[in-house]
């Protein structure tokens, strides 16, 4: 299996996905990413979208509205989301940080390692929650390690094992990336779009990959029945 390489990999993602929308682009509203990035947590992103959309009729995507609503009104909103009650909870103490800084605006405007650091000391924010949350609603450089991206990369036989914890996940990928200024929003997209469209949890649709040929997944032969 010869070796690839991650700028490889990112250049094939561009040919497979590059002309397919990701929820997520720099012109996306910044609360919307945020309130998204905690409720898509252990749920699909289609989940998470239904608990936004309903946020949204009722006129709540606004941090001082929403805070203002009691916790069960916002757990019954976000139910489709899943966890609802804890996730509610998680989102009180985004919102109480925000309060704490005046407005969004002004905690997005931290330099990327206060905030990210304010953000992992908020209770219900994790790495990956605090990254999505630096890169997509402040516009920071961050390199966003989830699922999809450790799926892919261990079955290219690529990176620290699979269940290693983010951190070397994160600084394996940082060194591999292109050295020239990542776009490292448009990275994470594709990712998550191959994980989506091709490379599944169950039953990965390689025929229709062009990594198929350098794949050690791939080229795994199924176990007997
Ligand atoms: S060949 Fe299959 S397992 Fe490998 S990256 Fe493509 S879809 Fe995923």
């Amino acid at each position: 299996m010869p070796d690839l390489a991650v700028p490889v990999v990112v250049a094939s993602l561009e040919r497979m996905h590059g002309g397919e929308r990701w929820h997520w682009t720099p012109e996306s509203d910044p609360f919307e990413v945020a309130l998204g990035a905690i409720l898509v947590q252990h749920t699909s992103w289609t989940n998470a979208e239904r608990a936004i959309d309903r946020l949204r009729e009722a006129g709540l995507l606004d941090p001082r509205r929403l805070s203002e609503l009691p916790g069960e009104a916002v757990e019954e909103l976000i139910r489709p989301s899943g966890q609802y009650r804890t996730k509610a909870r998680k989102l009180r103490a985004f919102l109480d940080l925000i309060a704490r800084h005046g407005a969004l605006d002004a905690l997005l405007a931290l330099p990327p390692e206060e905030l990210r650091g304010q953000l992992l000391a908020t209770w219900g924010i994790g790495p990956e929650t605090a990254d999505a949350i630096v890169l997509y609603a402040a516009g920071y450089p961050a390199v966003v390690v989830d699922a999809y991206t450790r799926r892919l990369f261990s079955r290219l036989a690529m990176g620290p094992s699979r269940d290693v914890p983010y951190p070397a996940w994160q600084s394996w990928l940082a060194d591999a990336l292109p050295v020239a200024a990542p776009d490292l929003a448009r990275f994470h997209a594709l990712v998550v779009l191959h994980g989506k469209r091709l490379c599944l949890a169950r039953r990965p649709r390689c025929g229709q990959c062009e990594l198929a040929s350098r794949c050690a997944f791939a080229a795994t032969p199924p176990l007997p029945p």
